[in-house]
């Protein structure tokens, strides 16, 4: 298992940026429309984090949370929320599967937008063979690489029809093999489909878990290995959502919606945006 690691905690640069507050400043995420962070820091670029304490000339992030306070983060995200859902829409696991392939680089409000018009056509499997790669084109033509994902969803399609006899696989591995489908893709069918406890990281787990720190990584995959073990049991089926409404909403890029933060008490990150008038 990936340990996280130690050094350079870093600071909100921007929504895209995933080293927004992860050690190196131009990691680019990359999960299904969102950007996740490469392996390397650019050499020469900013440092990650202010320094959180003396001036030593060497920076220092703060220590991750223990055990007992990341218990009491995820009780108090899960008491803002205690049945997250997804903001993409979808009626099944294979709407689902497809409106998550939809979702690379394209935000949800844009892909909920085609695949009402996707689906009125076809949402079936077996309907969206029969539909054909063209007019799947045409219906998902708003949202970035359509041509791509057309062809992919029109091949995954197949494939369930051909050896799943219509069904989504509730295997991880199952779906990491069909077109369009990466780790993260089927993490997040997987654990809202089948309600396994995976944890995808996107850029606001990234950015969210890095900040508190939940855990310091510098890279998705490293993230997704430090907190899996970490989560509470009662929170893992849900982890995922809490964080990612959690950085979408109030531990935003840019600026955090610090005053707001239910877990402000708890978060160690160093950079927070004061209260009206402490600033
Ligand atoms: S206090 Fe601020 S930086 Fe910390 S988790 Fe909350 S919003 Fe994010």
């Amino acid at each position: 298992m990936d340990q996280p690691r130690r050094k350079a905690a870093p600071p909100a640069q921007n929504e895209n940026d995933a080293a927004a507050t992860a050690p190196s400043p131009r990691q680019k995420i990359r999960r299904s429309g969102e950007k996740t962070p490469k392996h390397k820091p650019k050499q020469g670029g900013k440092p990650a984090e202010k320094p959180s304490g003396k001036s030593s000339g060497k920076q220092r992030s703060p220590r991750p949370v223990d055990a007992k306070t990341r218990a009491e983060i995820f009780r108090r995200l899960s008491e803002t929320n205690p049945e997250p859902r997804s903001d993409l829409e979808y009626r099944d696991p294979y709407t689902l599967l497809v409106a998550v392939v939809l979702s690379a680089q394209a935000t949800d409000a844009g892909v909920n937008k085609a695949t009402r018009r996707l689906f009125a056509l076809a949402d079936t499997p077996e309907a969206m063979v029969a539909l054909g790669e063209e007019a799947v084109r045409e219906q998902i033509r708003t949202i970035g690489l359509y041509r791509a994902k057309a062809k992919n969803v029109i091949a995954l399609s197949h494939i369930l029809v051909e050896q799943y006899g219509g069904a989504v696989p509730p295997s991880r591995a199952a779906l990491e093999a069909l077109p369009g489908v990466g780790k993260k893709t089927a993490a997040v069918v997987v654990n809202i489909a089948f309600g396994e406890p995976t944890i995808a990281v996107d850029t606001h787990i990234f950015r969210v878990s890095n900040r508190i720190p939940l855990a310091i990584a510098r890279t998705a995959d490293a993230m997704e290995a430090a907190l899996t073990p970490i989560v509470p049991d009662p929170y893992r089926r849900h982890a995922h959502h809490w964080l990612i409404l959690h950085g979408r909403y109030i531990c935003k890029a840019r600026k955090p919606d610090c005053p707001r933060c239910p877990i402000h008490d708890l978060c160690r990150y160093p950079d927070k945006t004061p209260a009206p008038g402490d600033a």
